[in-house]
C-alpha cells in the first residue's frame, strides 16, 4: 500500500523552498519543462543581494510555479529518466550559458548522480579467471571508505589498515568545538550511494562523523577494515611483485604483502606543533586543535589560541565568554567571507521538500559546483597586466578584496585597530577563506577577548613570548597551528624499486602524476596527493572519487594486459609538474608571496590544483599506458 504524503506542510514548505534549484528539480521529476520560465532564472553572483538574484515578485512567481509542479508530482508521480535534451535543457535553465552546460555536461551528470556512473564495469574474476589482486589501503577516512568501496565492487581483496579506533580520519580526530565543514554539505558527501538528507547546511563534525560510518556499512567497507593498526612502512619486493607493508597494532609487529596500495591518509593528519624553546616547560594543559582533550576544564581559565586558520577560527567563538580569558595570536590574518547559512539548520520545510522531490539535492548540489567552485575560478585567476601590489591578483580580485573589506568594516565600527589586524595584505584566495556569520568578529569585539596581532616565539612556565617581547600569562595553550601537510605518508618508510625511498625521490617537494602516482614505487597510488588540494570552496570528494576511478582503470589495464605492475614513467611527472606548475603560478595562491601550507620549504605549490574541476575530471577520465611503465607477469 502506498501513502500519499499531506500536501498542506508541503505546499507550506514552499516557502522555505531553495529558489535557484526548486524549478529545475520539479521539471526534472515531472518532465514539464513549462515550468522553467526564463524571466525567473536564478543569478550565480557570489554575494547577489537577495535570495538567488530574484526580486520578491520574483520569488512568489517561482513559488507559485512550484506548486503547480509539486501537485503535477504528487498527482502523477515521478516520470523516470529524462532525455539527454531535456537534461540539458533543464541545465541551460539553471547555468549561464549552453556552452558551459555542453562542456560539463558529463560532470554535471555524474555530479548529480542520477546513476552510479563510477561503479567500476569489469572485476578481476571477470577479466582474469582464476587471478587474484590484493591491495591494502592506508587510512579509513573519506578516501579509504570509497577507495576500499570501488576495488571491492572490481572484485579485488581489500585490507584497509587504520591506525585510529574508528573509521573517519579527519571527521573522528577533529573533536574541537565549532568544527563543522566548510563547504555546503549538499556538495561535501559522496556522489553515489543514499543520499543524506542533512539537517544542517554546514554539518558539525558528529554528524560528519555519522555520515562516513553510514557509507561504510552500506558499501560493505567495515569488515575489511582492522582498526588501531598503524602502518610502519612500505617496501617493494622485486622478486615477488608485491609490496610488504609493515603493520603494528593489537597483534604486535606483523607484515602483510599486498599486489597494490593505495595511500589514503590525506593531507591534514599530522597536527603540527612549533617547535619553540620552551614549549615543554609550560606549566599547564597544552593541546593541538586536532587532538583537543576534553578532560581539561576550560572556564574559568586564561586560555591562549595560537594560530587564526580555519580551526582556530572555528574554535575562537565557541571559546569566546565560556573561559576567563580568551587571547587570540595572529602571524597572519585569514579573509572572512559572508556566509549567512554557516551555523544554520537546514529548515524543516527544506529537508521535507528534499525527501519527497526526487533528487531535489542533486540539483542543489550541481549548482553548488557552479555557483561555489567554478564559477568562482575567474576571482582567483592571475591578470598579468594588472598590477594589484601584491594586495590582489586582478581587478575581480580586487573588485572582490573591497567585497570582503567592507564587510569587516560593518562588522568592526569603531575598531580601527582590529580591523586593521585582521584584514590581509595578500589577495583574497591566495589561502582558502574561512566563511563566517559575523560570529567570528562578534567574539574578537567582546572584553575577555584579545587579539594579539604577533608570533609566538617562546613558551615559558606560565604562558608564551611573542615577537614583540612581551609575555601573556595563560593558564592553557591551544595549538591552531595546522598540519605537517608536506609530509604525505609521515613517518613510515616507504621503499620502492632499487631501494629508492619515497622521502629521496620528493626531496622536500612531493609530486605525483596526476596526483596519483610516483615513478619507482609501482602500483603504489595516492588519493588527495600532491597537487589535488583546492582554495576555491570546492570538495576534496570530488578528487578523490575521480582518483578513485581513474586508479580502478589502471588496474583493469594491469588485469587486462596480464601485468604484474605498472608505475609512472618520469618524463610523464615531470610534464605534469611542468603544468600544474604552470597553472599555479596563474591563481593567487601560486602568484602571491604569503606562504601557506599549500607550498613547500621552496615556495612551489605542491598540495594545490591550479585548474577547474572539468579539468581533473577530463584528465583522469581515461588511463593512458603510454605513461606508464608496464612490468608483465613473470611465467608461473
Ligand atoms: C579540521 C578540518 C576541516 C576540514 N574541512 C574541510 C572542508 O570543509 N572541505 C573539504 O573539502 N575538506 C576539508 N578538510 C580536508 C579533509 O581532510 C578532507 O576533506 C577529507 O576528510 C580527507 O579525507 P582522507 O580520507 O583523504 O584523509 P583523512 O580524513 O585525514 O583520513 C586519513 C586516515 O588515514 C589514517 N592514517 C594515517 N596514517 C596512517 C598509518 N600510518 N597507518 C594507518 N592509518 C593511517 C588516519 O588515522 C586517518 O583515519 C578539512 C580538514 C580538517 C583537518
Amino acid at each position: 500500500m502506498t501513502t500519499t504524503p499531506d500536501r498542506a506542510p508541503l505546499i507550506e514548505a514552499l516557502e522555505v523552498c531553495d529558489l535557484a534549484t526548486i524549478l529545475p528539480a520539479l521539471a526534472a521529476a515531472t518532465g514539464d519543462l513549462s515550468l522553467l520560465d526564463p524571466t525567473l532564472r536564478p543569478s550565480d553572483a557570489m554575494f547577489a543581494e537577495t535570495e538567488a538574484g530574484l526580486s520578491l515578485d520574483q520569488a512568489q512567481q517561482v513559488r507559485a510555479l512550484a506548486k503547480r509542479g509539486l501537485n503535477q508530482l504528487l498527482d502523477h508521480g515521478p516520470i523516470g529518466d529524462l532525455s539527454r535534451e531535456d537534461l540539458a535543457t533543464i541545465m541551460c535553465w539553471l547555468l549561464p550559458d549552453r556552452g558551459v552546460v555542453e562542456q560539463y555536461f558529463d560532470l554535471f551528470v555524474h555530479e548529480l548522480g542520477l546513476a552510479d556512473l563510477r561503479t567500476p564495469t569489469w572485476s578481476v574474476p571477470a577479466v582474469a579467471p582464476g587471478r587474484t589482486l590484493s591491495a591494502i589501503v592506508i587510512g579509513a577516512g573519506m578516501s579509504g571508505i570509497v577507495t576500499a568501496h570501488r576495488l571491492l565492487q572490481a572484485g579485488l581483496t581489500v585490507t584497509v589498515i587504520e591506525k585510529d579506533a574508528e573509521i573517519g580520519g579527519t571527521w573522528f580526530e577533529n573533536t574541537y568545538p565549532g568544527c563543522r565543514v566548510d563547504v555546503a554539505n549538499h556538495l561535501y558527501s559522496y556522489s553515489f550511494g543514499t543520499r543524506e538528507n542533512w539537517t544542517s547546511y554546514h554539518s558539525p563534525q558528529r554528524d560528519l562523523l555519522a555520515y562516513f560510518r553510514r557509507v561504510a556499512d552500506e558499501c560493505g567497507v567495515r569488515p575489511h577494515v582492522r582498526l588501531a593498526t598503524t602502518v610502519t612502512g612500505c617496501t617493494w619486493d622485486e622478486t615477488t611483485a608485491q609490496w610488504q607493508v609493515g603493520l603494528e597494532g593489537d597483534r604486535g609487529h606483523e607484515v602483510a604483502v599486498a599486489d597494490v596500495v593505495v595511500s589514503c591518509v590525506g593531507q591534514l593528519n599530522h597536527p603540527r606543533i612549533p617547535d619553540l624553546p620552551g614549549i615543554d616547560t609550560f606549566g599547564g594543559p597544552q593541546f593541538h586543535t586536532a587532538r583537543w582533550n576534553h578532560e581539561v576544564d576550560l572556564s574559568g581559565a586564561r586560555v591562549g589560541i595560537v594560530g587564526t586558520g580555519s580551526s582556530a577560527l572555528q574554535v575562537i567563538p565557541e571559546l569566546a565568554g565560556t573561559v576567563a580569558h580568551l587571547t587570540v595570536f595572529e602571524r597572519s590574518p585569514s579573509w572572512l567571507a559572508p556566509a549567512l547559512t554557516y551555523r544554520q539548520s537546514v529548515p524543516e520545510g527544506l529537508r521535507l521538500l528534499f525527501d519527497t522531490i526526487p533528487n531535489a539535492m542533486g540539483w542543489l548540489r550541481l549548482w553548488l559546483v557552479w555557483k561555489n567552485c567554478e564559477g568562482l575560478l575567474a576571482l582567483a585567476r592571475v591578470d598579468d597586466t594588472f598590477d594589484g601590489g601584491g594586495r590582489s591578483v586582478s581587478l575581480m580580485n580586487e573588485g572582490f578584496r573591497e567585497i570582503l573589506t567592507a564587510v569587516l568594516e560593518a562588522y568592526l565600527p569603531g575598531r580601527p585597530d582590529l580591523l586593521r589586524a585582521m584584514t590581509p595584505d595578500y589577495p583574497p584566495l591566495a589561502r582558502r577563506i574561512v566563511p563566517d556569520d559575523g560570529s567570528i568578529p562578534a567574539a574578537l569585539l567582546r572584553d575577555d577577548v584579545a587579539l594579539i596581532h604577533h608570533g609566538v616565539t617562546a613558551v615559558t612556565p606560565s604562558g608564551v613570548v611573542t615577537d614583540d617581547g612581551t609575555h601573556h600569562d595563560l593558564d592553557v595553550i591551544i595549538w591552531a597551528t595546522g598540519f605537517h601537510a608536506q609530509d604525505f605518508l609521515l613517518p613510515m618508510p616507504v621503499v620502492g624499486r632499487g631501494g629508492l625511498t619515497l622521502d629521496a625521490a620528493w626531496n622536500g617537494e612531493p609530486a605525483a602524476h596526476l596526483g596519483i602516482c610516483v615513478p619507482g614505487f609501482p602500483n603504489l597510488f595516492f588519493t588527495y596527493g600532491p597537487n589535488t588540494n583546492i582554495v576555491i570552496n570546492g570538495s576534496i570528494i570530488y578528487f578523490t572519487e575521480l582518483e578513485v576511478d581513474w586508479i580502478t582503470k589502471a588496474l583493469h589495464h594491469l588485469v587486462a594486459t596480464n601485468a604484474s605492475s605498472l608505475e609512472a614513467r618520469p618524463e610523464a611527472l615531470e610534464r605534469w609538474v611542468e603544468y600544474v606548475d604552470a597553472t599555479n603560478a596563474k591563481m593567487a595562491w601560486g602568484a602571491s608571496s604569503v606562504m601557506s601550507w599549500y607550498k613547500s620549504a621552496s615556495g612551489r605549490v605542491t598540495q594545490n590544483w591550479g585548474e577547474s574541476l572539468l579539468a581533473y575530471y577530463d584528465i583522469t577520465k581515461t588511463f593512458d599506458p603510454s605513461d606508464y611503465v608496464v612490468t608483465p607477469r613473470k611465467p608461473a
